[in-house]
């Protein structure tokens, strides 16, 4: 009798150990957060191809995520840097600040925003960065022990961009973003990539809004698979067809765009975009 309880007992921590190691998907969430907001402003500004019957004023989200993986945390995009939050003329060009009216604090910065969830800036594995603009990349440099996932041609266009895409500075690649960072762990990729190497953490090759956009897609216990388009899908209106103002390839975006809807078609995955008010509105400051 005694013999077959112990029996049973290992035959238990068996089935446990097993279902511990079956997979990682179950344990995986993510957080998704704002850099303060940006607006109101027109939305024009940014799409230019809005016809004026559908013109209106918007205030917008600058998306970040956090996912916490077994294995890790990952954060996907930095926000906006630091300085906008007192100092933004100094550090953006005016125009920008005037334009865009930043409303980040130190509570909700990408410091603040793990703070708030409990982690500390130190325990962040890797940062994917969407891509070297302004609202995006804003503060790599608070992260100098984690490992970097960039798309390699987006670090050569965040250092040197296309002169259409402003290399005076006064544009939306900003140089103080970077420039302390060029010795830090880069994973410089060349297409998608499994971070984890379990599938539930995806890196997504989506070009055209500049040279290396990357999304993401996450496989979360709560709310299943979810894509992470960032500044490949701005907002509802590029969905709907108008493409987005700003483009290093319009053509490229046009594929993204399209990548990212037939994944969410096929997979009946939802899309969570980079700077949909109303999206946010509706989901927003949560896990996933
Ligand atoms: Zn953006």
């Amino acid at each position: 009798m005694k013999k077959l309880a112990v029996a049973v007992f290992i035959g238990l921590l068996g089935v446990m150990s097993f279902s511990a190691s079956a997979g990682h998907h179950g344990k995986v969430k993510a957080y998704w957060g704002t850099s303060g907001m940006f607006g109101p402003f027109d939305i024009r500004g940014l799409i230019p191809s809005l016809p004026e019957d559908k013109a209106r004023d918007i205030t917008i989200p600058i998306s970040m995520w956090v996912i916490d993986h077994p294995k890790g945390i990952v954060v996907y995009d930095t926000g906006n840097n630091v300085e906008v939050e007192d100092n933004c003329k100094n550090y953006w060009s005016p125009g920008l600040c005037d334009f865009l009216k930043p409303s980040q604090t130190k509570e909700t910065n990408i410091g603040g925003l793990l703070k708030k969830l409990g982690y500390t800036v130190a325990d962040v594995k890797a940062v994917v960065s969407s891509h070297a603009h302004l609202d995006h990349a804003g503060n790599i440099e608070m992260f100098p022990n984690a490992i970097h996932i960039f798309q390699k041609k987006e670090l050569y266009q965040g250092w040197w961009p296309e002169k259409f895409q402003g290399r005076d500075g006064k544009g939306p690649f900003v140089l103080a973003d970077l420039d302390n960072a060029r010795d830090f762990n880069y994973l410089e990729l060349e297409g998608d990539y499994d971070i984890f190497g379990d599938g539930t953490v995806q890196v997504l090759s989506t070009p055209g809004h500049t040279l290396g956009h990357q999304s993401m897609r996450v496989t979360t216990g709560k709310s299943g698979v979810i894509i992470l388009a960032q500044d490949a899908i701005w907002m509802q209106e590029n969905l709907d067809g108008y493409p987005a103002g700003l483009n290093y390839s319009v053509q490229d975006y046009n594929k993204s765009v399209t990548r990212l809807k037939m994944m969410r078609d096929l997979q009946g995955a939802p899309l969570y975009m980079g700077h949909d008010g109303a999206q946010w509105e509706a989901g927003g400051n949560q896990w996933y």
